[in-house]
């Protein structure tokens, strides 16, 4: 099974971003408000996500990391309506057989502490008394370590790093009820607390989108039946920059989806020459039976139901949210 955990690995565990995108993923599902991701020489060395979520019990450490072991499924059904991150049970075990993991937790109503420490696909899992808080942390050392060609296709740490900021970038406009760490090589790059308050809210966009976009964006909330869009866009008298924000997600999940992001340029087409300068944040949600998350193991990638419908809403939903912006 290690070796078949070896061949999943090579679907969702890329480079150091998806591994901590994954890891993450699970982190928001046990219900997380504060994360903190620390990192070594652009991940190849170490990856560490630290949270508080609910933790994981004893006597289910190792079953985390055994292939097709989640405790989000219950019925195959399930995956049809599925509503949390991750749902495969895959990612541990897949991660664990490339590297060497160790997954430390406390549930808040355990008195101690356990780790999970498993190696390459060879070696079973060890478990230990351990020192934690309540919540999780995941480490992942040598990512890599035994499959040399993969290790291979990693990137300078500088390109590994920019992935992981532009990851974390996503997550956080993706979660404005979570706080984010994130720390390379013992600095700290970006601390992004939770968002209470508007201002709070809007100080991250600035952090994240720039000060100009979280000025003049305009707040849009559109619904077509039981489609809804809303978030930010920039009037396209301000669109200027060389690499603006643009950042769309579906139920809740970052996805740069080809429908959403044709129907978003054809709405600035009517404004702006070039749309690739249009700068926008923007949530679409829809009922979970109308959109198909299950097309790719890293879920980058959709598949709508009525794709027509809403590619023609969100046309129309930005349309009128930056027509009323002309004079
Ligand atoms: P999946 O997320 O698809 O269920 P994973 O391999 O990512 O599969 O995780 C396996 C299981 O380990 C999860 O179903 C969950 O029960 C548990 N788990 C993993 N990470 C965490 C975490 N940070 N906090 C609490 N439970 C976790
Ligand atoms: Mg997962």
């Amino acid at each position: 099974p290690r070796l078949a955990n070896q061949i999943a690995a090579g679907e969702v565990v890329e480079r150091p971003a998806s591994v901590i995108k994954e890891l993450i993923e699970n982190s928001l599902d046990a219900g997380a408000t504060q994360l903190e991701v620390r990192i070594d020489q652009g991940g190849h060395k170490r990856i560490l996500i630290r949270d508080n979520g609910s933790g994981i019990a004893k006597n289910e450490l190792t079953l985390a990391l055994s292939r097709h072991a989640t405790s989000k499924v219950d019925h195959l059904d399930d995956i049809e309506r599925i509503a949390t991150l991750g749902f495969r049970g895959e990612a541990l075990a897949s991660i664990s057989s490339v590297s060497r993991l160790t997954l430390t937790s406390k549930p808040a109503d355990q008195t101690e502490a356990w780790l999970a420490y498993a190696e390459g696909r060879d070696m079973g899992v060890q478990i230990k008394p351990a020192a934690h808080p309540n919540g999780s942390s995941v480490e992942v050392a040598d990512l890599f370590f035994n499959t040399p060609a993969r290790r291979k296709f990693l990137r300078a740490e500088k390109t590994e790093f920019h992935h992981i900021e532009e990851l974390i970038k996503r997550l956080a406009m993706a979660r404005f009820d979570v706080g984010f760490t994130l720390i390379h090589n013992g600095k700290t790059i970006r601390n992004l607390p939770i968002c209470k308050t508007d201002a709070q809210t809007s100080r991250r966009i600035g952090s994240i989108c720039g000060t100009e976009f979280a000025r003049k964006a305009l707040y849009i909330s559109g619904q077509s039946g039981d489609i809804q869009l809303s978030g930010w866009l920039l009037p396209p008298s301000s669109c200027a920059q060389q690499s603006p924000a643009q950042y769309t997600f579906i139920n809740g999940r970052m996805i740069r989806d080809k429908v959403v992001t044709h129907a978003i340029r054809q709405a600035y087409a009517e404004f702006i020459s070039d749309t690739g300068l249009s700068a926008y944040a923007l949530y679409l949600t829809l009922p979970f039976d109308q959109v198909d998350v299950n097309v790719h193991p890293a879920k980058h990638e959709v598949r709508f139901i009525q794709s027509r419908l809403v590619h023609d809403f969100v046309v129309q939903a930005v349309q009128d949210a930056l027509r009323q912006q002309l004079p």
